[in-house]
C-alpha cells in the first residue's frame, strides 16, 4: 500500500533578505497506485515539496503520512521511498549491474545469487539487459536514465519520487521515456509523485496533477479537469499550449467593454456575472478562436501578423490593441501574414475570470463527448 498525505505541509527557508516560504500549507492526498504530477513554474516549491516527502528536508510545520503512519520526522531510509533525479547520479566506476544492485547490497541481506536474479529481472523490464556489464560513461543519456530508474525500481518501494527525470534528454527521447515510465508505473502500481515544470508532461503522464504557484496549491485534479475547468486564471494560463489568451474588460450591463471592441453577452451569461466585480478578464483558448465574416456576432477586425504552420494546425498571431494573441486554426486553412480578418470568441467557449482575484467565474462549455465506434 502507498497512500500518501500531506497535511498543511510548510517549509520556510532562512534567506539573506528574510524568510522564504517555499511550501505553504500544502494539502495533497495521493491514493495508493496513483501517478501525481507536481507542476508549476520555476521556484514554485515543487522540488522542496518532493524533498520534504523524501525526508531530505526537515519540514517547518505540517504532517506527512504514508498509509496513515506519521512519517514527518522519519529518516529518508525509513520511509520506503525511492527517488530518481534529473542528474542520474550513477556511480561512474561501477558497472550497470553494480549500480542497479548497490542499494540491495547495502539495505537487504539477500544473497549474491538472489540479488543477481533481481538485477536481471529489472534490466529485462527496462530493456537494458545487454548493458549490464558496461559503465555509465559508455551509455547514452536515455540509457543512463533507465539505469537510474532500475536502481529505484529494484527496491520495490512503496512510493517513487521523480524530480524532472527526463529534462536532460532530447525531445524525441523524452517522449519515448514518458510513455515508458507511465507503462512501468501502471504495471507496477506503485504510488508515484513526479515533479516537472513542463505542462505537457503533466497533462500526458499524470492520473492527477497538482499545480503550484508561490508554494501554494492552486488546483488538484485530473489533467483534463484542470484544462477545461481551471479554478483561476493562473491555472488557465499555465495548463495548455499555446497558452490561453486573456483580455481585460469592464462589465457594463450585458456588454463586456474592451478598449478595442464590445462583447455582447447573452442574458444567461450575464446573470452568472451578477456577483462579480466590474473588472473582468475574458479567457479564450487558441483552438476556440474562429475566423468569421465581418457581420458575425462579436466579430473583431484584426490583421494576421505571423503564421506558424505546424501541419495539422496553424498558429496565427494577431493583435488587438497592443497585445498579441494566438489562434490555432485548421492546417489546411488558406491564410497568410498580412491578411485582414475578423476573429470571434464564441460565448460557449470563453472563460471569465475576476479581474482582481483571478478566480474563475465562468468556464467554457464542453461539447458532448462522442462515443468511439464499437470495436
Ligand atoms: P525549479 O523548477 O526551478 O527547480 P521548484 O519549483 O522546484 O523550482 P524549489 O527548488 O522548491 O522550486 O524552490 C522554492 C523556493 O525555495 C525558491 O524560492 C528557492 O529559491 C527557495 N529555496 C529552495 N531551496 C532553498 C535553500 N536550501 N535555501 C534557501 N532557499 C531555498
Amino acid at each position: 500500500m502507498g497512500r500518501l498525505q500531506l497535511n498543511k505541509l510548510t517549509k520556510v527557508f532562512d534567506g539573506p533578505g528574510g524568510d522564504i516560504v517555499a511550501v505553504d500549507e500544502l494539502d495533497i492526498t495521493v491514493e495508493d497506485g496513483d501517478f501525481l504530477v507536481l507542476v508549476g513554474p520555476s521556484g514554485c516549491g515543487k522540488s522542496t515539496t518532493l524533498r520534504c516527502i523524501a525526508g531530505l528536508e526537515h519540514t517547518t510545520s505540517g504532517q506527512i503520512t504514508l498509509d496513515d503512519r506519521d512519517i514527518t520526522h522519519k529518516k529518508p531510509k525509513e520511509r520506503d521511498m525511492a527517488m530518481v533525479f534529473q542528474n542520474y547520479a550513477l556511480y561512474p566506476h561501477m558497472t550497470v549491474r553494480q549500480n542497479i544492485g548497490y542499494g540491495l547490497k547495502i539495505t537487504t541481506d539477500l544473497s549474491k545469487a538472489e540479488r543477481n536474479d533481481r538485477i536481471e529481472q529489472t534490466a529485462e523490464l527496462l530493456e537494458i539487459s545487454d548493458l549490464l556489464d558496461k559503465e555509465p560513461g559508455d551509455l547514452s543519456g536515455g540509457q543512463q536514465q533507465r539505469v537510474a530508474l532500475g536502481r529505484a525500481i529494484i527496491r520495490e518501494p512503496e512510493v517513487f519520487l521523480m524530480d524532472e527525470p527526463l529534462s536532460n534528454l532530447d525531445a524525441k527521447l523524452r517522449t519515448t521515456m514518458r510513455t515508458e515510465i507511465q507503462q512501468l508505473q501502471q504495471d507496477m502500481g506503485i504510488t508515484t509523485i513526479y515533479v516537472t515544470h513542463d505542462q505537457t508532461e503533466a497533462m500526458t503522464m499524470g492520473d492527477h496533477i497538482a499545480i503550484l504557484n508561490d508554494g501554494e496549491l492552486q488546483q488538484l485534479g485530473e489533467p483534463l479537469e484542470c484544462y477545461h475547468r481551471p479554478v483561476n486564471q493562473f491555472v488557465a494560463g499555465f495548463i495548455g499550449s499555446p497558452s490561453m489568451n486573456f483580455l481585460s474588460v469592464r462589465q457594463n450591463g450585458t456588454v463586456l467593454e474592451h478598449d478595442e471592441f464590445s462583447y455582447q453577452l447573452s442574458p444567461e451569461t450575464r446573470s452568472s456575472l451578477s456577483d462579480a466585480s466590474e473588472e473582468l478578464t475574458i479567457g479564450i483558448r487558441p483552438e476556440h478562436i474562429e475566423l468569421v465574416d465581418g457581420d458575425a456576432k462579436n466579430a473583431i477586425r484584426t490583421t494576421i501578423e505571423v503564421i506558424e504552420p505546424m501541419g495539422e494546425t496553424t498558429y496565427a498571431y494577431f493583435e488587438i490593441g497592443d497585445e498579441t494573441y494566438t489562434a490555432s486554426i485548421g492546417g489546411e486553412t488558406r491564410i497568410t501574414a498580412g491578411d485582414a480578418v475578423h476573429v470571434a470568441f464564441p460565448e460557449r467557449k470563453i472563460h471569465i475570470f475576476d479581474g482582481r482575484s483571478g478566480r474563475a467565474i465562468k468556464n467554457s462549455e464542453l461539447d458532448e463527448t462522442a462515443e468511439p465506434p464499437e470495436a
